[in-house]
């Protein structure tokens, strides 16, 4: 194996990805801004349905979109609504949307099509498959990287199955940004110094209300609220009520059981929806089975009938400014996004409520992919910009038994963040606990940067390996690290707080990142001996401490002769560089002593030897 190299100055392409409950769409940054980048047929926004047909090939967007007129039962939508979710979470879900979850999901959810057994991931990489070829036929090149869009209130769980979800279509995911966020940076407010921006999401299904601050180039998240089941979908199904209405006593029978029939006059609906907001009528226009229904729609008509889902979005908006602490006056900028806000009443609405003009100048269903390609911009070195300090740049953790670093944050998630592990001592009786908390990418702590000691004080007085001390790490969205190490029997804790960024240029995190590549190796086979020394330490006490039990000399002469000799072999290795050997000897010295810790199964010598040691 050869010293690994990164090469900065090539540009890998990023692309900036918003995958969407109703649809999704692809963006890239070139030379004069992001750009949305085209679908294979001229339409840009991909659909996020996937359909698997009788062949048992898998198709995704727009041509999914023509499957679910004709075989719903192979096809899925809404996919978004199951990410990082288990059977349990979705009963809500499953009584609105026809989810076709598969036998056994109680493990892991599935969805059945046809006879393909999809998880959520699976289902929302086959639309992330269909984003990376677009974008390869735009640039030309291939395209393994990008920045996914999820919405802020998503959880730890929706987070990672978004970047399984990634990873399974063959992208890296470099980054997830919050879609508020995103939104934020398309209309460049980040170049602000400081200020307060409202994003009012209404999209297909889902309206999101969030509430940013900025402050030196980072968003906030102050507030969010909003319901998961309100958007552009409600509009349509009123309408639909009207035409079905019409239907019956026109045609004189019912469309109201005929899947398909409803699903074709569902497309013809939106298409009158849409463009009602921007001509004052539109008609409703549908040809099924020979039969024609026509019907003019007006914008007077038609706000009346928008008028109470655009009033069920206010309520949120207030909670939202409440849980922030603010009040409509100490908003600064209002940023729409989602394709239900072209509605021009929804526009108005919003103005009223925040009593500001809302940015409209980029196209609602689009913002969000925008502000992830300059977010992939930034990170793929085509925005020569500092970065954006909303993930931490390098790993943090604390230092182990035998100087080996612990990583409890890994570099690059995003903040905030925060991880908890426990660890115990490792002298009997120790009564005072060293934290030692440190930055970088490195194996051993003596080549990471130190950033913070501490004592945790008057722990009670125990057998090594059975106290039990969690440590806490915490990344606010200032990036401010916060550790608190706490006895969990006296429940005793203390506490410090660093700013890990502090004094550190971008060009010594890259420095650290690539030296991490360079001694990888190194490191792994030093960090190898070094845990493989704890663990030696760890046995040769708890044998030496056993040698003072009644169980030592209830063993024959020859068995005690027998470890005596393990022991002596593994001191003999004990400074070797190869982890292996030292390995070998400790297995032997337990293999020699098994009797032995069976007798002493549970007592504290036995339990000594579990746990990372601090
Ligand atoms: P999501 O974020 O939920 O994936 P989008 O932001 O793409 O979805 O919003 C999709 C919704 O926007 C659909 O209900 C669609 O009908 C609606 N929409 C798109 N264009 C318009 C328009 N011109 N007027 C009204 N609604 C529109
Ligand atoms: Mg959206």
């Amino acid at each position: 194996m050869g010293t690994f190299q990164i090469d900065f100055g090539k540009r890998d392409p990023v692309i900036g990805i918003d995958l969407g409950t109703t649809n999704s769409l692809g963006a890239f940054y070139d030379l004069t801004g992001p750009k949305i980048i085209p679908g294979d047929d001229g339409l840009n926004l991909v659909p996020s349905i996937v359909s698997v047909r009788e062949t048992g090939e898998v198709v995704a967007g727009n041509t999914a979109r023509e499957l679910l007129l004709t075989h719903p039962e192979r096809t899925v939508y809404s996919v978004k609504r199951l990410m990082g979710r288990g059977l349990a979470d979705i009963q809500e879900e499953r009584k609105r949307f026809p989810f076709p979850v598969a036998e056994g999901s109680e493990q892991v959810l599935r969805l059945q099509l046809g006879d393909k057994r999809l998880t959520p991931p699976e289902v929302s990489a086959y639309v992330l498959v269909q984003l990376k070829k677009n974008a390869e036929a735009f640039l030309g090149e291939p395209v393994t990287k990008a920045v996914i869009t999820v919405p802020a209130y998503f959880n730890d769980a929706q987070r990672q199955a978004t970047k399984d979800a990634g990873r399974i279509a063959g992208l890296e995911v470099l980054r997830l940004v919050n879609e508020p966020t995103a939104a934020a940076l398309a209309y460049g407010l980040d170049k602000r110094k400081e200020g307060i921006v409202a994003v009012y999401d209404l999209g297909g299904g889902t309206f999101d209300i969030s509430i940013l601050k900025l402050h030196d180039g980072i968003f906030e998240v102050l507030a969010t609220n909003g319901d998961t089941h309100l958007g552009g979908d409600d509009i349509d199904n009123l309408l639909i009520e009207i035409a079905l209405e019409d239907i019956q006593s026109e045609w004189s029978e019912s469309l109201r059981g005929d899947k398909e029939g409803v699903q074709r006059l569902r497309r013809a609906v939106i298409a009158a929806k849409e463009k009602l907001s921007f001509v004052p009528e539109a008609t409703i226009d549908l040809e099924y089975k020979g039969k024609k229904y026509q019907r003019m729609l007006d914008r007077s008509l038609f706000e009346k009938l928008v008028a109470p889902v655009v009033d069920r979005t206010l309520g949120p908006c207030r909670d939202c400014m409440k849980d922030a602490g603010l009040t409509a006056e100490q908003i600064d900028e209002v940023v729409l996004v989602g394709g239900s806000t072209r509605i021009p009443m929804v526009r108005s609405a919003v103005a009223a409520l925040f009593r500001a003009q809302p940015h409209t100048d980029l196209n609602p269903d689009e913002v969000v992919a925008l502000g992830a390609a300059v977010q992939a911009g930034i990170l793929s070195g085509a925005i020569d910009d500092k970065l954006l300090l909303d993930v931490t740049p390098l790993s943090l953790g604390i230092e182990t038994m035998g100087g080996v670093v612990s990583k409890l944050i890994h570099r690059n998630s995003t903040i905030p963040a925060s991880a908890t592990e426990a660890f115990t001592t490792a002298v009997d009786g120790q009564r005072n606990v060293l934290i030692h908390v440190v930055q970088g990418e490195r194996e051993l702590v003596k080549d990471c940067r130190s950033l913070a000691r501490f004592d945790l004080k008057d722990i009670e007085p125990m057998p090594a390996g059975l106290a039990r001390i969690e440590v806490r790490f915490l990344i606010d969205a200032n990036g401010i690290l916060n550790v608190t190490a706490r006895d969990q029997r006296t429940g005793r804790e203390t506490s410090v707080e660093v700013k890990p960024s502090y004094g550190l240029t971008d060009e010594q995190v890259e420095r650290m990142i690539l030296e991490s590549y360079e001694h990888a190796e190194e490191d792994i086979e030093a960090r190898q001996v070094r845990e493989a020394q704890v663990e030696a330490d760890n046995i040769l006490r708890a044998v030496e401490k056993a040698k003072h039990n009644d169980a030592w000399y209830e063993l024959s002469d020859a068995e005690r002769a027998a470890a005596d000799r393990a022991v002596n072999e593994l001191l003999v290795v004990y400074h070797s560089v190869d982890h292996n050997l030292i390995r070998e000897k400790i297995d032997a010295l337990n293999e020699a002593t098994r009797t032995l810790a069976e007798r002493m199964m549970n007592t504290a010598v036995g339990a000594a030897l579990k746990g990372t040691k601090i």
